[in-house]
């Protein structure tokens, strides 16, 4: 991975600095030794198996670690990079690589963790992009301010955490979300957004949407801010954690107590991207009218499904999955998580075509026995 001096200035990168997943609280952002004026630190041919929680095989022409809004800056009115197509990267954690992303891979590692405004409302919190997520909750949480505790253990970027709207365990981020700040990766221009131009929705933002209106692929997302409201109060509401307070006994749990429960829950359920490559759940769970929904249940009785209020319903993909027979099934090196049949994981050197081919054979199956098309939830490349 050799470093490239650029526009004559230099940049000095340590072994191992680029490999490593967001940046965590408590990491020394200064990886990257530089001497003044700050540089790019440009890669070519990098290796992005590491660099993805599926661990499939690509190779980034050219990779630039965005440390800063001027980072991007730079790689725009650089000559050659300017003009270049564009993939922003976070923690990998959310992509599917089929292919080999075309131009320049920006990874955003920007750093940084404040306090930025205090009410007896709300605390109002601002991490950098390149902040590990489930780093941004502990921090959260070690200094007195809960309300993210459902959200632990979310591998990826805090950046890419308004992407797809995370959520989990009865929570979603529009919930928490406060405002954020991109860079335009065409004009350069800064620009700040609110929960209504972010345009949230089910696993859902302005920023996975495509055409005019849509930021998809459009702009480099640098710092969140997050509003935690106050007093806190705890979001019991989901089966898991129902569960778990009855086993326990225990139904009023402090935010440390219900960080801890996720935690244990999510580690149980999900693989481990370190010891088997994936990228969560693969599929959305599909929403369908509630005449959709009587007929399914018509046909199916025992189909998990939740009411929602608007009188739709959702539907549990890992359950039409699993009806169809491809819990523990695998196509090549890809293949369905034994545990969890909304998991799709790499069995082992599975390319990014084997993932999608599985992917389509259990949208098929899905679709020839509910007549429910799955949508996919990471972005394939
Ligand atoms: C084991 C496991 C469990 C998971 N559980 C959950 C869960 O419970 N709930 C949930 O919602 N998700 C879950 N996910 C999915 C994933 O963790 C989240 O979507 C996460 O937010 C992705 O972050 P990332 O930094 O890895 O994004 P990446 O995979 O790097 O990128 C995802 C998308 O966001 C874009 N992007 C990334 N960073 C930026 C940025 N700074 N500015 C603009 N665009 C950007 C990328 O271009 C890409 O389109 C899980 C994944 C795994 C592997």
């Amino acid at each position: 991975m050799p470093v490239k001096e650029l526009a004559g200035r230099l940049t000095i990168k340590y072994p191992g600095a680029a490999r490593a997943g967001p940046a965590s609280m408590g990491e020394n952002p200064g990886v990257t030794s530089t001497l003044a004026p700050p540089a790019l630190c440009v890669e070519h041919s990098v290796n992005l198996r590491g660099l993805n929680s599926f661990g499939l095989p690509a190779t980034a022409h050219t990779l630039v670690r965005i440390d800063a809004d001027a980072d991007v800056r730079r790689v725009l009115d650089h000559p050659v990079l300017g003009p270049a197509p564009k993939l922003v990267l976070g923690g990998g954690s959310n992509l599917v690589l089929s292919r080999d992303p075309p131009g320049v891979v920006l990874h955003v590692r920007v750093p940084g963790a404040r306090l930025v405004a205090e009410t007896e409302q709300s605390w109002t919190v601002e991490f950098g992009a390149g902040m590990a997520w489930h780093d941004a909750v502990r921090w959260t949480l070690a200094h007195g301010m809960p309300g993210l505790e459902n959200l632990a253990l979310i591998p990826g970027s805090v950046g890419a955490a308004p992407v797809q709207n995370i959520g989990a365990y009865g929570l979603e981020l529009a919930e928490r979300f406060d405002s954020l700040d991109a860079v335009d990766l065409v004009t350069g221009r800064g620009v700040r957004l609110d929960a209504r131009a972010c345009a949230f929705g089910y696993r859902d933002s302005v920023f996975k949407q495509g055409g005019f209106a849509g930021l998809a692929g459009k702009s480099l997302i640098t710092r969140v801010r997050l509003r935690l409201p106050r007093p806190w109060r705890p979001v019991l509401g989901y089966l898991d954690l129902e569960r778990r307070m009855a086993e326990t006994g225990n139904f009023r749990p402090d935010a440390q107590t219900l960080f801890d429960w996720v935690c244990a829950i999510r580690r149980a359920k999900l693989p481990d991207p370190a010891e088997i490559g994936n990228a969560g759940s693969f599929f959305k769970n599909p929403l369908v009218s509630a005449e959709q929904c009587r007929d399914i249940i018509g046909r199916d009785p025992h189909i998990v499904h939740y009411l929602l209020a608007d009188g739709r319903c959702k539907l549990a993909a890992g359950w039409l999955i699993e009806a169809c027979g491809w819990r523990g099934k695998s196509i090549g090196r890809a293949g369905v998580y034994e545990r969890q049949a909304l998991v799709l994981v790499n069995r082992g050197g599975a390319s990014g075509a084997e993932v999608l081919t599985l992917a389509r054979a259990i949208q098929e199956s899905v679709y020839g026995r509910f007549g429910i098309r799955l949508e996919t939830e990471p972005v394939v490349l």
